[in-house]
């Protein structure tokens, strides 16, 4: 038997997924994420791939490759990761190196919001033949990644997407980066909560999704947030758009499982700047956009499939 593993590692919880060649799941096992030390992080990993493994009826000689994707900056040829501050890795850390000793197969890192561009690409690809797509993550922070020609699109300092902290306003608020008006501080799934606690009265406190579900029932503070937030966030799709020119535009993350409540305001920005500009209604055709459904973990595919992208890097 041989099977390929992939790992989300997130600040709160580590899931990992055993496949098969074919890339169909075998076996999902989720646990907390132990950020106590380096070690316990290790441990707490291999621990999730032996629970994942058994479910599969697998052992660990059977796995033929394991793909991590992690929230930091990766150094491919190191294999090690930085600012990885959810995790308390405040260093380089070699974390190919220690899972590699740990589970004795070959491992790849790469930045989850990466691994799940990566991962979106495959789903898009079960639908109808993409060759490329941007993938927008929308959660505690925003940041796209880009597969561009088939091939996961890094860039120089393994940066290339992060367009949270473009400044899209510069008389906006200022952000945790420094710079003011950053895509963030409107439409990260903080940035919403926060402006709703700021401007409903004292003591009501919705969280993203609830801000967004009272948007739909037009509660007036709360579409303005939202609609603030999909205004820009379509922008941030046209930017993609305009940019790339990539097939697909994905939208993922977390604030994207308020699902319909999320899309139907977004549509609403992108039909606005449709409507503006026939520039704009030919690069953002309402097919190339998709929302990922709330169920699909494209962090977790992507990262089963992280190998196929060692390969490919290698034969370059
Ligand atoms: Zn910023």
């Amino acid at each position: 038997m041989t099977v390929r593993v992939g790992l989300d590692i997130g600040g709160t919880k580590t899931a990992a997924m055993v496949a098969d060649a074919a890339g169909r799941c075998l076996g999902l096992e989720s646990r907390p994420t132990d950020a106590a030390d380096a070690t316990r992080l290790v441990a707490g990993i291999v621990a999730a791939v032996d629970a994942a493994l058994a479910q599969a009826g697998a052992a660990r000689r059977d796995v033929a490759t394991v793909g991590v994707g992690v929230p930091g900056q990766i150094d491919p040829a190191r294999g090690t990761v930085s600012l990885a501050v959810n995790l308390n890795l405040h260093e380089p850390f070699p974390l190919r190196q220690a899972l590699q000793d740990a589970l004795g197969a070959p491992v790849t890192l790469e930045n989850d919001v990466r691994a799940a561009a990566w991962g979106a690409f495959h789903w898009a690809n079960e639908r109808r033949p993409v060759r490329s797509l941007a993938y927008l993550s929308i959660g505690t922070g925003i940041a796209a990644g880009l597969v561009l020609d088939g091939r996961l699109y890094r860039g120089a300092h393994g940066m290339a997407g992060e367009i949270g902290h473009v400044p899209l306003d510069a008389t906006g608020p200022r952000c945790r980066c420094g710079a003011y008006g950053c895509l963030e501080v409107y439409a990260a799934g903080p940035a919403i909560a926060a402006q709703a606690a700021a401007a409903l009265p004292a003591g009501a406190a919705p969280d993203t999704s609830e801000v967004y579900a009272l948007a739909a029932q037009g509660q007036p503070v709360a579409t303005e947030i939202v609609d603030r937030a999909a205004g820009y966030l379509a922008r941030a799709v046209y930017l993609l758009a305009m940019t790339y020119d990539v097939e697909q535009i994905a939208l993922g993350g977390g604030v994207t499982r308020a699902g319909n409540d999320f899309e139907r305001p977004l549509r609403h920005a992108l039909a606005a700047l449709r409507a503006d500009s026939p520039l704009a209604a030919t690069m953002l055709p309402d097919e190339a956009i998709v929302v990922l459904p709330a169920e699909l973990n494209a962090g977790l595919i992507g990262a089963v499939y992280l190998a196929d992208l060692a390969d490919a890097t290698s034969r370059r």
